[in-house]
């Protein structure tokens, strides 16, 4: 156990007791329904989790980030809530509003935007110094529900389907190394994706760094190229699935009536877990309305495949 893991134990066992909310919130965990739904080769959960209405149905447009206090501030955080210190610039919270077992927000300790430029090695720190976890990032425009504020998120791993699906060489194939850096590409697994792994974190950073210049080069009028980024270390390795997105939240989050799903898609979902904050959507939900997202919300596999030809 690393340093931080015990620390982030300590954290979970202090607030469980002394803070109600995360503890109700916690339990309720306990009874909310999934559904696994079949496709070629893979499966994915729908989780039916309606203490999630708030980030789904979050307002992330300008006027109203502007107009809301920021809930990842200091000033404004619950005053049960206390956290770990990760080295000078972060703090490690619990996240009062779960979809994994252990969710934890790592916020910066400034105000200040929600980008990866100059911050894609904390990640990989995070990941390994919290190798129980995966270490998810929500882009701005992805599913952030503080675009204005620096954070990551991070759930106990075994929990989200991409895992075991890059293991799955059916799905996901090594298609370039260089220096022990690997490139693996996903066929067949309906959203466009790539994986990075590597035990050299100067030389993820690099590869990292050629992909977002291309893709910023695609979406030069975005604050930053549109991605889902989740990663974890394990033995002395580290995984990095990124998925570059073309849009925020698909057609069916604003239709009206029957045709609507209320899901905006970001790290948890596009890793196999789709959260439904309503029931009506749980119910209903089906393997052609999941396709159907995916294939709004993400590039197709053949444009991931242009975008990292010759990454490494
Ligand atoms: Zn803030």
């Amino acid at each position: 156990m690393t340093d931080y893991s015990r620390k982030v134990k300590n954290l979970f066992d202090n607030q469980l007791t002394g803070w109600s909310l995360a503890r109700d919130n916690y339990k309720q965990l306990d009874n909310v329904r999934v559904r696994k739904i079949r496709f070629d080769g893979y499966e994915t959960d729908i989780q039916f989790n309606p203490g999630r209405i708030t980030s789904s149905a979050a307002r992330v447009d300008a006027k109203s980030i502007e107009a809301r206090p920021c809930f990842l501030c200091e000033k404004n955080r619950p005053p049960e809530q206390q956290g770990v210190q990760y080295n000078e610039d972060y703090l490690i919270l619990i996240n009062p509003f779960p979809i994994f077992r252990r969710h934890l927000t790592i916020v910066s300790e400034k105000h200040t935007p929600q980008r990866i430029a100059g911050n894609f090695t904390t990640m990989l720190n995070l990941a390994k110094s919290l190798p129980e976890y995966v270490i998810f990032y929500n882009g701005p425009q992805c599913g952030a529900s503080a675009p204005d504020h620096l954070h990551f998120q991070a759930g106990n791993r075994g929990f989200l389907p991409v895992e075991r699906d890059s293991d799955n060489i059916l799905l996901c194939k090594r298609a370039e190394e260089v220096n022990g850096t690997e490139l693996w590409l996903w066929s067949g697994y309906g959203r466009g994706m790539m994986t990075i792994k590597g035990h050299d974190s100067d030389h993820l950073a690099s590869v990292f760094q050629r992909f977002y210049d291309r893709f910023s080069a695609v979406q030069p009028d975005r604050p930053e190229p549109m991605l889902n980024i989740l990663a974890y270390h394990n033995g002395d390795i580290w995984t990095v699935h990124i998925i570059p997105r073309r849009v925020h939240r698909p057609a069916c989050y604003f239709a009206e009536g029957d045709a609507r799903i209320l899901l905006s898609p970001a790290s948890v979902d596009i890793g196999g877990v789709f959260i439904t904050p309503r029931e009506e959507d749980f119910l209903k939900m089906t393997a052609g309305d999941i396709t159907a997202i995916l294939k709004e919300v993400c590039l197709s596999e053949e444009e991931v495949l242009k975008l990292t030809s010759g990454l490494l």
